[in-house]
């Protein structure tokens, strides 16, 4: 789960993290006064969106030559006309897609004097099965760039989960980035907090890029980009109200009620599978015979014919899905309890599309039966392989 960037700073500032002050809001009226609470003379204002690149956005409605999604203001006044010219409209960044993201709320920030932009985030290292700080002198940019052209400037420093963030540890990241004097200072009391906040909100990404050493020569963290782990969200009341489902897929809303592992994707193929790695080969062998999927589905191992039914309404409420194909191995899983939930969804649902069905394990033969029994137009498929070139076949004639 996703949250705002005025969302990332506060749960920062309340750790204890140096962070601007800020106004969040969502009509134009409430600019002038939103600025005047903020001390000036420099303000930013700052589209809220779940994707970052705003900076270098481009507004659909405004034209080439308008400024991007993240404007530097020098008065009251001018913080006011970029809050009515952006408010509403839709930004396009590197991360958004073509069609952009409207831009429903804005954070009116008091504007930093910067003298250096660092990159500094926390993630996951699976490599090493342990948090790790990736940070780089090369802020303010796409790190997936420096990353690939000078790797030499990025530190990726794993953290021991017994003893935390330790004095060397600051010590290391402080160096890489080329700290000294007061920004030093602050780095030993930001980065422990960072770590912490991490920890305890079971983040599965904090990106600050840029974290900046401003004129003063003090940190601030200027960006903020918090992503958290699906899995524990369900012990952080706190987080899950942070919510913003109006950034979200709605089929993927849907599918997180029911529990399905659901990511739409850009292809034509809907895809319902039992477990990750079948989904992950399903799509793998459409691909092959020369097809995209348009989802992920994995229903997991015990769906009911309830679940079945609501996996199956979320696949072809996308009007992209030119066919479907379920692909499904009855472990736990029976094979006559998935043919029910798929003949039921048809029903209610209506197939305005051809389906292939491939089952095999548990009960195969009496679920065969029940699909080629209810009388719908429905393609039985052997194996994977078989069933994915059936369903390419049948979407590209
Ligand atoms: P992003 O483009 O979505 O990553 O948004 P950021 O919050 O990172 O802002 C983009 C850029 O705007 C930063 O890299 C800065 O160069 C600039 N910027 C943002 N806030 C300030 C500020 O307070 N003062 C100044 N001078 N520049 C800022
Ligand atoms: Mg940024």
């Amino acid at each position: 789960m996703n949250i705002h960037e005025y969302q990332a700073k506060q749960l920062l500032k309340a750790y204890g993290a140096p962070v601007a002050e800020g106004v969040a809001i969502l009509k134009a009226d409430e600019a002038e006064a939103a600025a005047k609470s903020l001390p000036g003379p420099l303000y930013v204002v700052k589209s809220q969106i779940h994707a970052g690149g705003r900076g270098k956005g481009k507004f659909k409605e405004l034209g080439p030559d308008a400024k991007g999604g993240v404007r530097l203001a020098f008065s009251i006044e001018e913080a006011v006309s970029h809050s009515k010219e952006m408010l509403g409209n839709t930004l396009v960044t590197a991360q958004t897609g073509p069609e952009g993201k409207q831009v429903n709320r804005l954070y009116i920030e008091d504007g930093a004097d910067i003298d250096r932009e660092l990159y500094l985030s926390i993630l996951v290292d699976r490599s090493v099965g342990r948090v790790a700080f990736v940070v780089s002198t090369e802020g303010g940019m796409d790190i997936e760039a420096v990353a690939e052209h000078t790797p030499e400037k990025i530190l990726t420093l794993p953290i021991d989960p017994e003893a935390g963030v330790t004095a060397e540890d600051v010590a290391k990241i402080n160096a890489s980035l080329k700290l000294e004097g007061e920004a030093a200072k602050d780095g030993e009391t930001l980065f422990p907090i960072l770590y912490k906040a991490f920890v305890e909100k079971d983040m599965s990404l904090l990106e600050i890029n840029p974290l900046i050493v401003m004129k003063n020569g003090r940190l601030r963290v200027l960006d903020a980009k918090v992503s958290f782990d699906g899995n524990a969200l369900f012990r952080h009341e706190d987080v899950r109200a942070l919510r913003d489902t109006t950034e979200e897929d709605a089929k993927e809303i849907e599918a997180s009620k029911w529990d399905l592992a659901y990511v739409a994707l850009d292809g034509n193929i809907g895809c319902m599978v039992n477990g990750a790695g079948l989904a992950m080969a399903t799509m793998d062998i459409i691909k092959l015979y020369g097809a995209e999927p348009a989802n992920f589905l994995d229903v997991g191992g015990g769906a009911t014919k309830e679940k079945v039914t609501a996996a199956f309404k979320i696949i072809t409420a996308d009007p992209a899905v030119k066919g479907i194909l379920v692909n499904i191995f009855g472990g736990i899983m029976r094979c006559d309890v998935i043919a029910e939930g798929v003949i039921a969804a048809v029903k209610e649902v209506g197939l305005q599309v051809p389906l292939v069905v491939r089952l095999e394990g548990t009960n195969v033969e009496l679920g065969k039966k029940i699909i080629n029994e209810s009388g719908l137009n429905v393609i039985s498929a052997d194996d994977l392989d078989d069933a994915a070139q059936k369903i390419v076949k049948a979407v590209n004639g």
